[in-house]
């Protein structure tokens, strides 16, 4: 499908947004931008270094010292709710560069640029309310405690959802006052560069909020290393440990949102017709690429069968293809991870579990695209290697269950505990689901993946620590000082 070339795609220089301007690397290096639907480069981004990272952080502390620090809260909610508003304008140009850039079909694309929008309007609203405490003291003294920004906040953020974790992340550290650094996966820049650049626009002060391109292994760990004052990284869970190691350097408060391994369990009396469009769309939405995807299935033995015939169904009428035609899922973000998804696939079928369905590449699909087909895998055992790891494709790995004990036993089978779902009519058992699974979240006849900025998120054990969404952020994005008056 010929599709209109984003301006946008073609606008952004290969350089870093720092200070309120474009600012190539230092060291003049770049790094090629590829289309996940046909593999061809299609721009270029800085690689950048430490000594673009330090730049960045001054910046940023610049703007906090200076222009930022003196905005009032009001005023600080204004400028959030404008750059929502500019994002909604811009809503198809934003859509279209990152379903370009990421490979997202179109109407994922459009749902992240609206859930972008969402939080700087959340958080817009909350600048002004974020209140302090008195705290009742010895007599003769009066006590406060005042949350106080961190200062300059790094934010370090992976390629499925560049739009969406921006918002979350960048925009709870400013409705808390901080002033922003940001480091986007290589992989998917353009958006948020864009991002930090409409924030000036819309009367952000120069530093406020600032992004330096390039490699983990280099900027990433540039920015961990960095001076900054607190450091919110979403990705993977070997790169935590990484980043939280780093920063653990200068006693640097860390949130880690990591990944996951989100089980889906449908009980007996389950409705099954309202659970089979949640349970597939949980891993096939963004071709299984979301932290939080429902991407292993526990059913009942009863309805087992019954289960996986309509579930698999419906995998068998999935489409894949370029992010432009909008199907079911697109390609995979670049070939190494198509390949891992597709080994963990491979090594399933030598194992002799059941694929019970898959669906199929559409047939004008570019031949340089990473596409993978949605894949049913059942009779898996708990302790595989597609059941436990984080395979982050459209591959959906299915068990059976005898009773709620056994539930809860594979349920809090994994290191993960990110997000899960629980499908059952039972009022009690709900309830005995939500205590006893080890998760961040817990939906029940529901799943979220991804949803609702005014969730509080994040996970337990190999899923991190620190919660990111609704107002909970903001306290992660503060400290307390407080301050005792003796008055006599
Ligand atoms: P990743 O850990 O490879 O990369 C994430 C970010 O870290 C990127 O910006 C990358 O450049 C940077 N990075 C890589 N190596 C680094 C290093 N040595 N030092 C500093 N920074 C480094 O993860 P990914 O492959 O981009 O993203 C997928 C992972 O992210 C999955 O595990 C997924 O579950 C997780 N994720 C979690 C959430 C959440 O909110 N819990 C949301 C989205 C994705």
């Amino acid at each position: 499908m010929n599709a209109p070339l984003p301006a946008h795609a073609v606008r952004t220089p290969a350089a870093h947004w720092i200070g309120g301007r474009f600012v190539s690397a230092r060291g003049g290096a770049t790094l090629p931008v590829v289309d996940p639907s046909d593999g061809a480069p299609f721009a270029a981004i800085g690689r950048g270094d430490a000594d673009d990272v330090a730049s960045a952080i001054a910046a940023a502390r610049a703007a906090y010292d200076g222009a930022w620090g003196r905005t009032a809260p009001a005023d600080k909610g204004r400028r959030l709710a404008a750059l929502s508003r500019a994002i909604g304008e811009r809503a198809e140009e934003f859509a279209w560069l990152e379903a370009r850039d990421c490979g997202k079909p179109l109407k994922q694309a459009r749902a992240d640029v609206a859930a972008c929008a969402r939080y700087f309007e959340f958080y817009g609203g909350a600048c002004d309310k974020l209140h302090g405490e008195t705290i009742p003291y010895t007599p003769g003294y009066g006590v406060l405690a005042w949350r106080e920004p961190h200062g300059v906040t790094g934010h370090i953020i992976p390629w499925n959802y560049p739009l969406q974790i921006f918002g979350r992340s960048v925009g709870g550290a400013l409705a808390a006052g901080n002033a922003c650094v940001v480091k986007p996966a290589e992989d998917a820049c353009l958006s948020i560069l864009r991002l930090a650049e409409l924030a000036s626009e819309v009367g952000f002060p120069a530093g406020t909020v600032n992004v330096v391109t390039g490699l983990g292994a280099e900027a990433g760990i540039a920015l961990a290393r960095g001076e900054i004052d607190h450091l919110s990284f979403t990705g993977s869970a070997a790169t935590g440990t990484i980043v939280a190691q780093a920063a653990a350097v200068r006693h640097v408060p860390v949130t880690l949102e990591l990944g996951g391994k989100g089980p889906q369990l449908v009980f007996d009396d389950a409705d099954l017709d309202a659970a089979l469009p949640a349970i597939v769309n949980a891993i096939v939405q963004n071709a299984g690429q979301t932290c939080s995807a429902g991407s292993r299935l526990l059913v009942q033995r009863s309805r087992y069968d019954e289960t996986l015939e309509r579930v698999g169904r419906a995998f068998a009428a999935l489409r894949v293809g370029p992010a432009f035609a909008d199907l079911d899922c697109g390609p995979l973000i670049r070939a190494s991870q198509r390949d891992r998804v597709a080994g963990f696939l491979d090594e399933a079928v030598a194992a002799g579990y059941r694929v019970v369905a898959r669906g199929t590449i559409a047939a004008d699909a570019p031949a340089g695209g990473y596409y993978v087909v949605p894949t049913l895998v059942a009779d898996v055992p708990a302790d595989a290697r597609i059941a436990c790891d984080e395979v982050f494709g459209p591959v959906l790995a299915a068990m059976a269950f005898d009773d709620e004990a056994d539930a809860v036993r594979l349920a809090n089978a994994t290191p993960y505990g990110l997000v899960a779902g629980v499908w059952t009519r039972d009022g009690a058992r709900q309830f005995r689901m939500a205590r006893a699974i080890r998760a961040g979240q817990v939906f029940v006849n529901n799943y979220g993946a991804g949803g609702g900025v005014e969730l509080p998120f994040g996970g337990v054990g190999r899923s991190g620590h620190g919660r990111e969404k609704g107002l909970e952020a903001l306290l992660g994005f503060t400290q307390l000082k407080t301050v005792v008056f003796r008055h006599g």
